[in-house]
């Protein structure tokens, strides 16, 4: 192994780092090309899958990364050959920096492609800027498009807002729409047709999720989960003419309705059949690099960035956390005690 030195630290990495041809890969030969990384915790909904009424403990800011801290984790991963990113949080519009943050994320080598998740109430405000930033993607979050419903799924009104915001999106130059929807029984179940509907003038993808134990047990307790499986099930037997396409690794099941123009998904998020092909690292906000959504360990770059570590040491702590991933989130899971509380401590 040939030896990279700086002044007195020598990088256990040496040859990855030293050879751009070098993947940041796992002991079981995964490949991550993909960071998620949280812009906040805070968020103006109450989703009732993701956080009590009275939300979660938020960290002080000074605990959140700085734009600064953001700007030198996203140049090291580039440099790590992801090439990759969404922005998430928390709800990542209430981040006044987020333009910036798209802007410099774009411009670095090798990055193809930058998207942000948001629950769109505050889109239609700043869908121009978005679009001005070069921003490839955006995923909307919406589980239902009944007025009521949303006021009980996410404690808040709004839906008018995230419609108007979703419309503006569509019409837009930004190239990937996508509409998360978090598919619960006895909630939206009913509602599977009317999102899949929307795939049929508009040229986006629709994406029905499953629930995850990420919400403090309120939901996942009471009978909701609704398994991938079934979801599938009960789209065949409302749509005769669906056809299995290729998707994105995380879309394991995606089909598209005959002639229509958009594509539907159907992601085993709690059922975890798609962990063989993971490819994602994250981030969370006060800037702990996590190698599974489920991973009880987290590897703390906002420290080491603030003790003075330099580019090589922060690298090398970040290629040991990944090749530590377990082969799947059931075992990354079996590793401790649940210790988040809330999706938007974590970064969905
Ligand atoms: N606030 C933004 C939003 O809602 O799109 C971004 C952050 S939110 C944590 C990211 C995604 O995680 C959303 O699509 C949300 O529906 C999903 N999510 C949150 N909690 C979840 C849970 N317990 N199970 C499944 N998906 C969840
Ligand atoms: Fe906020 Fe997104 Fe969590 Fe809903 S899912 S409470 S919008 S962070």
């Amino acid at each position: 192994m040939r030896m990279i030195e700086n002044n007195t630290y020598t990088s256990p990495f040496s040859d990855m780092l030293n050879s751009s041809a070098s993947p940041l890969q796992d002991q079981f030969g995964r490949t991550f090309n993909y960071l998620r990384l949280a812009l906040n915790e805070q968020c103006n909904l109450r989703c009732m899958y993701c956080m009590p009424e009275e939300g979660i403990n938020f960290r002080h800011k000074d605990k959140l990364l700085s734009a600064e801290e953001i700007f030198r984790l996203l140049k090291l991963s580039s440099q790590m050959g992801v090439s990759k990113i969404r922005l998430t949080g928390g709800e990542p519009l209430l981040r006044k920096d987020l333009v910036p943050i798209i802007q410099y994320a774009n411009c670095l080598d090798g990055v193809n492609s930058v998207h942000l998740t948001t629950n769109g109430l505050l889109l239609s405000k700043y869908l121009n800027s978005l679009e001005q930033s070069g921003l490839s993607g955006l995923n909307i979050s919406l589980d239902t498009m009944n007025a009521d419903k949303y006021k009980i799924i996410t404690r808040r009104d709004g839906l008018k807002q995230v419609l108007d915001g979703l419309e503006k999106a569509i019409d837009s130059s930004i190239r990937s729409i996508k509409i998360n929807v978090v598919a619960m029984r006895d909630f939206n179940d009913q509602e599977l047709m009317d999102f899949i509907d929307l795939t049929k003038e508009n040229n986006i993808t629709v994406r029905f999720i499953e629930l995850m134990p990420f919400d403090s047990h309120q939901i996942w307790k009471t009978g909701k989960f609704y398994g991938a499986d079934h979801i599938i099930a009960d789209i065949k037997k409302q749509v005769d003419e669906l056809s299995p396409i290729d998707g994105s690794r995380t879309e394991h099941h995606i089909f598209k309705v005959n002639d229509y123009k958009g594509k539907v998904a159907v992601i085993p998020a709690y059922t975890r059949s798609l962990c063989g092909t993971c490819n994602r690292l994250r981030i969370t906000a006060d800037g702990k690099l996590l190698n599974c959504l489920y991973s009880q360990d987290e590897t703390n770059l906002r420290d080491a960035m603030r003790m003075g570590k330099t580019d090589m040491m922060i690298k090398d702590m970040i290629y040991g956390t990944m090749k530590k991933k377990f082969k799947d989130g059931w075992e990354a899971q079996n590793q401790g005690n649940e210790n988040r509380k809330s999706m938007t401590q974590i970064g969905g």
